[in-house]
């Protein structure tokens, strides 16, 4: 891997005069609450397809997860993809993945050099298995190329430890066409591009209630009032007052990550891959930054702490995967709450007419919050109804603060009584979708060998 290294911008957010908070009255086609990645995203689509749109934000844009992640673009959501096969079957699955390898792909299209320019693209992006299942990887190489359309090599343990010299890691699913790109500085570029389109975006401007019952829906704020065709409610998990069943069918998880100081030849060293990298198990996500710096992500917690506090542990994590680096010294941490569904897939649909719902972006938000900003915008002025794909992940309580410490869900809003009884059943499906894709691969690979599988009974 020869490209050179990507640089990152974090710290203050940049200033905008033209963001200032909304004291007069205002009608619109589209009010979105939330300038985060999903929020802006959505303004810029909604506007590009001719409607006028205010983007209302309580603190600033980007100070929450959008602005403090780490700029990798795959495709693909936080679910696992055996598992979103075995919730809606494979051709819903396929459409779904497609949907999300769009949502990477419109990033690819604004990181251009005429749309938003000097975010540092750099290409490919590493998935690393913790534990020795080199059996499983030819699985999931099959599916992603053959079922998935997806450009994937698998890497055996050698090539693998060749690039990142630690015994943690075996093998290794390689995305060529994933990349990475300096996540802050395109949040802000989206701003700007959702502001060239003619979109207001007003921060310091947090929606007290909302009232979506009429064609024509209000919105309160604590200094003024707005009227809007369509309300979407792009808040994460902070949305709080105008839908707090809405906030609370999210799990808040906050993650912390940190650049290095200078590591210079150690680091070389350690590490020669210069896309992202993650774990199979969620745990570390990483990559170099500025040549010679890691920028890496991995501790969480359910409650809010200060991404400062967390140096330490984020230090400490780097030694222990790459002990070869020693002692490591952080040059800044950074950190924002995700909202995590229960069942692991985004919030993307139409509650009632009107009234849109994007949220739940968990860890894979780059990708996804573009995809949603065309789907609901589309669904808005495009007659198209594909969002509706999302259907089949309800707004499902996440448990309130009892259930966020255990970090266990049940329950489903607005239809509570039937909670247990939905829950098993898509247990008992996913069991069933399981076993009906393993028959079909054992089918196949008897066919390949020319023998037959076992006689039923
Ligand atoms: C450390 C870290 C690393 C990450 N790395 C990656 C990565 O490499 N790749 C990737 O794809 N994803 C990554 N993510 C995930 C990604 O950042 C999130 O999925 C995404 O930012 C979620 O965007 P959002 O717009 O839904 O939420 P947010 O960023 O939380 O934005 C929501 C906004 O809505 C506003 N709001 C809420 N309620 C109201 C209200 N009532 N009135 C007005 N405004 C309101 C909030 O103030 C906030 O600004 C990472 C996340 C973290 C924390």
């Amino acid at each position: 891997m020869t490209a050179p290294s990507a640089s990152v911008t974090f710290g203050p957010e940049v200033a905008d005069a033209d963001r200032a908070r909304l004291t007069f009255s205002l009608d619109v086609d589209v009010c979105v609450v939330g300038a985060g990645l999903a929020g802006l995203s959505i303004a810029l689509e909604a506007a590009r397809l001719g409607a006028s749109v205010a983007v209302l934000e309580g603190r600033h844009v980007g100070w929450n997860a959008s602005g403090n992640q780490l700029g990798t673009v795959m495709p693909g959501f936080g679910l696992p993809l055996a598992d979103l096969i075995a919730r809606v079957g494979l051709e819903d699955a396929r459409e779904l993945w497609a949907l999300s390898k769009q949502g990477a792909e419109y990033v690819r299209t604004q990181a251009s050099d005429d749309l938003i320019p000097g975010l540092g693209l750099s290409e490919g992006a590493l998935e690393v298995s913790n534990v020795d299942v080199g059996d499983r990887l030819i699985a999931r190489l099959q599916m992603l190329g053959e079922d998935f359309d997806t450009e994937v090599d698998g890497w055996q343990i050698d090539r693998v430890r060749d690039v990142l010299k630690t015994k943690r890691y075996f093998h290794g699913v390689h995305y060529p066409k994933a990349f990475q790109i300096d996540g802050r500085k395109y949040l802000l570029g989206l701003a700007a591009l959702a502001k060239q389109a003619g979109v207001r975006i007003f921060e310091d401007t947090p929606v007290v209630s909302i009232d979506a019952g009429g064609i024509r829906k209000r919105i309160v704020t604590p200094s003024a009032r707005m009227r809007a065709t369509h309300i979407v409610l792009a808040g994460n998990i902070h949305l709080g007052a105008p839908a707090q069943k809405l906030s609370d069918t999210l799990l808040p998880v906050w993650r912390y990550a940190g650049i290095t100081e200078p590591l210079g030849e150690r680091l070389t060293e350690a590490v020669t891959f210069q896309g992202s990298v993650s774990d199979s198990d969620g745990v570390d996500h990483f990559r170099i930054v500025d040549g010679d710096r890691l920028m890496w992500s991995s501790p969480e917690t359910t409650w809010a702490g200060h991404p400062e506090r967390y140096a330490g542990a984020i230090a400490r994590r780097i030694r222990t995967v790459f002990p070869a680096l020693g002692k490591v010294a952080m040059a800044e941490t950074f950190g924002g709450a995700l909202g995590q569904t229960v069942h692991g897939m985004p919030q993307i649909g139409q509650l009632r007419q009107g009234l849109w719902v994007a949220s739940g972006f968990s860890h894979r938000g780059l990708n996804t919050t573009a995809m949603a900003g065309q789907l609901i915008a589309r669904g808005m002025y495009a007659y198209d109804d594909r969002f509706k794909l999302f259907a089949p992940f309800e707004l499902v309580w996440a448990g309130g603060t009892t259930g966020r410490a255990v970090g266990y869900a049940v329950g489903l809003w607005e239809r509570q009584g039937s909670a247990l009884a939905g829950t098993l059943a898509r247990y008992r499906e996913r069991a069933r979708a399981r076993e009906r894709i393993r028959e079909a691969r054992l089918a196949e690979a008897n066919l390949r060998a020319g023998t037959r599988g076992p006689r039923p009974g």
